[in-house]
């Protein structure tokens, strides 16, 4: 069987399948016991969480830290809270099955949390509701899959791929991964690229279609996913990951090269990160520079918010790993298909087009400023940390940053704390407004980066995530094409620097453009930097105009992309 979705990391794996669903935590079949029986499950339940709690909690300390760990003791002490047990009790004592005692008390006690103006309040809300959830399973007997204890050469089947089932993965076990959710620039797709796993995406109802430990081979470049493939198809893929490998190895003579055009023109490649550890992956893969360091990803599979010093932890560390090269450090670009549980967001019907990213930040200066005074002390010591703001649509936002930016300033200063005092401010041009106002953007502030994931989901009014509108989410559109023109062109002639660091940067067929127009630097995926450099590398100055210029007089997306195909070199 064939099934046909998203390739959202190139590459073939083959191993087994193990699927990944979500618990159901539906209680409704389980019948009342009487009040001892379900008071003695209860019990049992509150025995087992604590002690499986307890572990996890020891598990942390001794990997993460003492204060993540206290997190988890913060919840075993909850649910031994006695008037808690006792409302349960009562619950019971009402005819309620043990289930239904921690749901209603749990739910009352979150729900109590969550309508509280205090973000403290609002964590305790997240952990009452992370309680209720875990008693919930060891009652019903349903247990999560670890995915961090996966057996060699599995293939991680699920409905999709969050941050905290990243977290825990063991990339070496992964063969590839297959998902029903998420778009070629959702941040699944995001993440197995970073992980460098062959992943397709928006497989419908892939968890109905694949069984649990059949065989697959998952095929990231053309987005097809073969389940129970027989012995001929077995070896010809087997033949073609070794073809990708020896490919793999052939771009090796690319790295700890500058990356320069075919007549010795130099560019910036820099990395894309997620994490401070993927720091060393980017540099080790001859990353030039970070172009982009996602930092919402520090904010997640958490229950609280990072404070001041862990986040100027987490900068410094990508400075050093750098070690004196540029770190552009994206703020928090919360909202969107990036949830961050804790905080305690309104659902909102266009999420997309909501209450996200740089809105949410300067409407919260307390959380905002957090960040601000963190990178600011940071990039003290190697002074090459710049600052990005993400779905920038207006000057305002640049000015009120600016002048939050100025006022962690004044207070560092008066606390005696080192900081980097000329540290750029640039913005991220993604959104169709800031585009067409680049020009007056350019005037206030140091630098541009292009994210074409969501330039392109904004231009074309496609959602990024939706596989059913994919066929309509292409960079290929001359609207879109023309826009990253018209932004390298309002950069330039400011005189400031132009880079891009949405996917398009690392598409070899878009590369031509991109060089011709004039972008500074390209920010890619740590995995796509040998490949990019390499591209970069067979283009002249004058062959690339000649390229652009005939992509520019084409109408159609459809006719760009094909022409822009058989134009891609090597
Ligand atoms: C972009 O939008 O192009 C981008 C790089 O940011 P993200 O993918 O995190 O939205
Ligand atoms: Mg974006």
């Amino acid at each position: 069987m064939i099934l046909h979705g998203i390739g959202a990391s190139a590459g073939i794996g083959i191993g087994k399948a193990v699927c990944v669903r979500e618990q159901n935590l539906d209680y409704s079949a389980v019948r009342y016991g009487g009040k001892d029986v379900e008071k003695g499950r209860l019990q049992e339940a509150i025995g087992q969480f604590t002690e499986k709690t307890a572990a996890m909690a020891e598990h942390l300390r001794a990997q993460v830290g003492q204060k993540e760990s206290e997190i988890l003791t913060g919840q075993i002490a909850m649910l031994a809270d006695p008037f808690l047990q006792s409302q349960m009790g009562d619950a019971i004592d009402g005819g309620a099955c043990a289930e239904a005692a921690v749901d209603q008390v749990c739910t009352m006690y979150a729900e109590m949390f969550a309508g509280v103006d205090d973000e403290l309040m609002r964590q305790r809300a997240t952990d009452v509701r992370d309680i209720r959830a875990r008693m919930l399973s060891i009652l019903l007997g349903v247990g999560a899959v670890d995915v961090s204890a996966l057996p060699e050469g599995s293939v991680l089947v699920a409905h999709d791929l969050t941050p905290s089932m990243t977290v825990g993965l063991k990339k070496e076990n992964v063969a590839a991964i297959l998902t029903e959710v998420g778009g070629r620039t959702s941040h699944s797709a995001i993440l197995a690229r970073a992980m460098e796993l062959p992943a397709v995406l928006g497989v419908a109802k892939a968890l109905e279609q694949v069984k649990d430990g059949e065989s697959v081979i998952v095929d990231g470049t053309e987005g097809t996913v073969i389940v129970a493939p027989d012995q001929l198809t077995r070896a010809d893929y087997l033949g073609r990951q070794e073809a990708l490998r020896a490919e793999k190895e052939r771009l090796e003579v690319y790295r700890g090269k500058e990356t320069v055009d075919a007549e010795g023109r130099r560019f910036g490649l820099y990395a894309n990160i997620g994490s401070p550890a993927e720091a060393a992956a980017a540099a080790e893969a001859g990353a030039e520079g970070i172009g982009l360091f996602r930092t919402e990803f520090l904010f997640m599979d958490r229950t609280s918010l990072p404070s001041e010093v862990e986040q100027y932890e987490a900068y410094l560390a990508v400075s050093r790993a750098m070690a004196g090269k540029e770190v552009i450090i994206r703020t928090l670009d919360v909202g969107g298909d990036k949830a961050i549980d804790y905080l305690g967001m309104e659902k909102e019907e266009n999420p997309f087009l909501g209450h996200r990213a740089i809105r949410y930040c300067l409407d919260r200066p307390d959380l905002y400023k957090v960040q601000l005074r963190a990178l600011l002390r940071a990039g003290a010591e190697g002074r090459n940390i710049k600052i990005m703001l993400p779905l920038v649509t207006s000057l305002e936002e640049v000015r009120t940053a600016r002048g939050l930016l100025e006022k962690c300033k004044a207070e560092l200063e008066s606390e005696g704390l080192p900081y980097d005092k000329d540290m750029a401010l640039g913005v991220m041009v993604e959104t169709p407004a800031a585009a067409l106002i680049a020009d007056l953007l350019a005037q206030e502030c140091d630098f541009f980066s292009i994210g074409t994931n969501d330039l392109t989901q904004y231009t074309m009014a496609v959602d990024r995530g939706n596989a059913k509108v994919e066929k309509l989410y292409t960079t290929f559109h001359p609207a879109v094409l023309r826009s990253i023109r018209s932004v390298i062109a309002a950069g330039r002639a400011a005189g400031i620097p132009v880079g891009m660091c949405g996917e398009a940067a690392a598409d070899p067929r878009l590369i031509p453009l991109l060089l011709s127009w004039g972008l500074s630097e390209f920010s890619v995926s740590a995995s796509a930097v040998l490949a990019t450099r390499a591209q970069i590398h067979r283009w002249r100055a004058e062959e690339a105009r000649q390229v652009a210029q005939e992509a520019m007089g084409l109408s159609t997306a459809a006719g760009v992309e094909g022409y822009l195909s058989s134009a891609v070199k090597g």
